[in-house]
């Protein structure tokens, strides 16, 4: 064997779509040592770090995919019914994926928050219910298994990737942050008192980041494909900026108060690795609170359409230029694991080297008789 994998009892619990079929998940170890590459293990280790601080971090996944079938040989659009978005019904989803889907989710324990049809034609989006964060991470992986398999069954396959169609718009993994005080109960990202009722911690984990922005968009973006996601009026950030119910910015502060105050981050893409876009996240939010960074002032207006973007960061646009800023990053090596970088980074380049090597069909049709 390679190395051991320690069951974690408290996820086990039944597979609706295998028969007398159970489920559990593991904890891998290494000559006795937890194994530090390992997503889960990474994301634990922040958790961690936040209970020493007496706080809870509680998580949502909002994961958007795309649904495919065969035609004449070819992956198509599972319907291409425009202007859909919001809906959920026969004419957008003809054989009832979202309620099977449902179906099979509630029978795994996972509760639903919200699913419906998109923006794009065939793009679909489910809301799973915030929980601690390792949880929440847990159920946003076995949600994505969950929707392969409930559409594999009716010969469709769904696709968690960024930007699969050129002409359409990309499929995203917003993410939903607060922080539990654990002596309290209560959420620490509350403050009736202070400007808009974001407390200063929540202002600090924000200042966190869009400080170490840059750094974690490997980890958000991991494909060469998720970098053809963040355009302008996409709805994809473009500009690390932070804004108040603003779906232009690169975080939103959804307008709920009291217990549903939180943060949105907008920028990873459905391809990533739930553990480590929220490993990621967090680790930036916890530098913000321990150095009590400051945010500034709430971006106004559409960021798009900034008027003088010279003194605004822009997200990396490759994702070499991506694991560039993340092997930088020395807090967050050190957060996350020098060697889980290490692995990545080694994992990623090749990826991206394949990927800078191969003839694409676009370069062929584009010169092949034109120069
Ligand atoms: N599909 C958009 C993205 O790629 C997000 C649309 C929305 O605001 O839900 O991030
Ligand atoms: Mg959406």
């Amino acid at each position: 064997g390679d190395m051991v994998a320690r069951p974690d009892l408290a996820t086990f619990g039944p597979i609706p779509w295998e028969e007398g079929t159970a489920r559990v998940l593991t904890d891998l170890y290494f000559m006795g040592e937890p194994l530090e590459v390992s997503p889960r293990r990474v994301l634990q280790k922040i958790v961690d770090e936040y209970r020493k601080l007496n706080l809870e971090p509680i998580v949502a996944s909002e994961l958007e995919y795309y649904l495919c079938r065969r035609e004449a040989g070819k992956w198509v659009r599972y319907v291409d019914q425009a202007g859909m978005v919001y809906t959920s019904n026969r004419m957008t989803d003809p054989q009832d994926v979202t309620g099977l889907l449902r179906k099979t989710l509630t029978e795994m324990g996972m509760p639903v928050l919200a699913s419906n049809h998109e923006f794009f034609p065939s793009q679909y989006e489910i809301n799973l219910l915030h929980l601690p964060a390792l949880e929440a991470a847990d159920k946003a992986a076995m949600f994505k298994q969950a929707l392969k398999e409930t559409a594999y069954k009716l010969d469709l396959v769904p696709t968690f990737m960024a930007k699969p169609f050129n002409d359409q718009g990309g499929s995203g993994f917003h993410l939903h942050m607060s922080l539990k005080d654990l002596a309290t109960g209560k959420n620490a990202f509350y403050d009736p008192a202070e400007s808009n009722g974001l407390s200063k911690l929540m202002r600090h984990f924000i200042a966190g980041q869009l400080a170490h922005a840059g750094s974690t968009f490997s980890l958000m973006a991991p494909t060469v494909n998720s970098y053809k996601r963040y355009k302008l009026f996409s709805f994809a950030p473009y500009y690390i900026v932070w804004g108040l119910d603003n779906r232009s910015t690169y975080v939103r502060v959804p307008n709920e108060r009291g217990e549903g105050t939180r943060v949105e981050n907008r920028a990873a893409d459905a391809a990533a690795n739930p553990y480590l876009v929220i490993a990621g996240a967090l680790a930036a939010g916890l530098d913000g609170i321990k150095r009590n960074l400051d945010p500034g002032e709430p971006f106004m207006g559409d960021a798009y359409q900034l008027t003088d973007p010279s003194n605004c960061k822009v997200v990396p646009l490759t994702l070499g230029e991506a694991l560039d800023i993340l092997e930088k990053d020395e807090y967050l090596g050190n957060m996350l694991s020098k060697s889980f970088v290490k692995a990545y980074a080694a994992l990623k380049r090749l990826e991206y080297q394949r990927f800078l090597d191969h003839v694409t069909d676009w370069e062929f049709n584009e010169y092949v008789f034109n120069l």
